[in-house]
């Protein structure tokens, strides 16, 4: 079986290395010269979505939104994006409500829409470019956390993937979940004030935050030791949901000043992130799955693994 991350790791083999003062394969958006952000995300029918569970407009918003918020995780800000449209037979109507949603999300995130391409395929498929720009300090990498650093997160966890889990299983998810599942707010002005506050890595939880922290971890070479109690949730969230499920949006950045973390918060008028661990040194020089803790009760216990990720065959 090949999983997402070996093709991704093979494929980054066979290219070149990004020059020193750009990144390209490796975080939620490459940073290209004079800080150009650069980032691309598909939706794929009976994969990503369901039409029986939301409409077209919806699936056209999340297009861009899951974009937008790769930016945002950067600390950036959007700039223009592109995108192609597969569309199965009999499809017209459908590709209207999907540009009406498309054209909703562009006005809402300031994100002009300026190109893209058409064709006609199995199934109802949705792949968006975008562009943006850094903050005024840079880009924020996924791999600039240090010990001694506070782990933040944006909002509260795992309410779309609980919804997920409802509609998989026939049951009626809870509204709240439900919208922020089919229509998500990219957390645009969190990421800047983020990275105002000196936030040292960042990552948007589309994977969930037990994956998306651990690729900071791993990329930063560095521990983190996270307590269960702090992790912000709906009361009707379980636990294992807030860490697995996928689909948040929110972001998880790391700052080693708390204090600047919540005034720049404050200043922009942003609910304030919740701070939920620190990063620790990592054992050996690259980071192990050892060197990241889940703290439940008071008690360690190994960090939890088996989020999604896409099987290639
Ligand atoms: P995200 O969840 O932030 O969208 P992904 O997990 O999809 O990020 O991708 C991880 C990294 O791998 C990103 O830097 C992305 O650009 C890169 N990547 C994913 N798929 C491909 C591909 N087919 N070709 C080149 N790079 C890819
Ligand atoms: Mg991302």
């Amino acid at each position: 079986m090949t999983s997402e991350f070996e093709f991704i790791d093979r494929l980054r083999m066979r290219l070149p290395s990004a020059t020193d003062d750009q990144v390209w394969i490796g975080d939620d958006a490459a940073v290209l010269e004079n800080g150009q952000l650069f980032a691309t995300d598909v939706l794929v029918e009976g994969v990503h979505f369901d039409l029986a569970w939301c409409d077209a407009a919806a699936v056209g918003w999340k297009a861009l939104a899951v974009n937008v918020s790769d930016i945002a995780a950067m600390g950036g800000s959007p700039t223009a994006a592109v995108v192609s449209v597969v569309v199965p037979p009999g499809g017209g109507p459908l590709a209207d409500d999907l540009g009406a949603g498309l054209a909703e999300a562009s006005e809402v995130f300031g994100c002009a829409l300026v190109g893209g391409d058409t064709s006609t395929g199995p199934a109802l498929v949705v792949s968006v470019a975008i562009l943006g720009t850094s903050p005024a300090a840079g880009a924020v990498l996924r791999s600039g956390a240090r010990a001694g650093d506070a782990v933040f997160v944006t909002g509260t966890l795992g309410s779309p993937a609980a919804a997920l889990d409802a509609l998989e299983t026939g049951e009626v998810p809870v509204p709240e979940g439900a919208a922020r599942l089919h229509r998500p707010v990219p957390r645009l002005g969190e990421g800047a004030a983020a990275a105002d506050a000196g936030a040292t890595s960042m990552i948007d939880i589309s994977d969930g935050l037990a994956a998306d922290l651990g690729h900071i971890a791993g990329q930063s070479g560095v521990g983190v030791r996270v307590d269960a109690d702090w992790i912000p949730r709906e009361p009707d969230v379980p636990l294992a949901v807030a860490l697995r499920g996928g689909d948040d949006y929110e972001l998880c950045f790391t700052a080693p000043d708390p204090m600047q973390v919540g005034d720049a918060f404050l200043s922009r008028r942003l609910s304030p992130p919740t701070r939920i661990g620190e990063i620790v040194a990592a054992r050996s020089e690259a980071s192990a799955p050892s060197d990241l803790v889940l703290v439940v009760e008071g008690q360690s216990t190994p960090w939890p693994t088996g989020s999604w990720e896409h099987e290639l065959d």
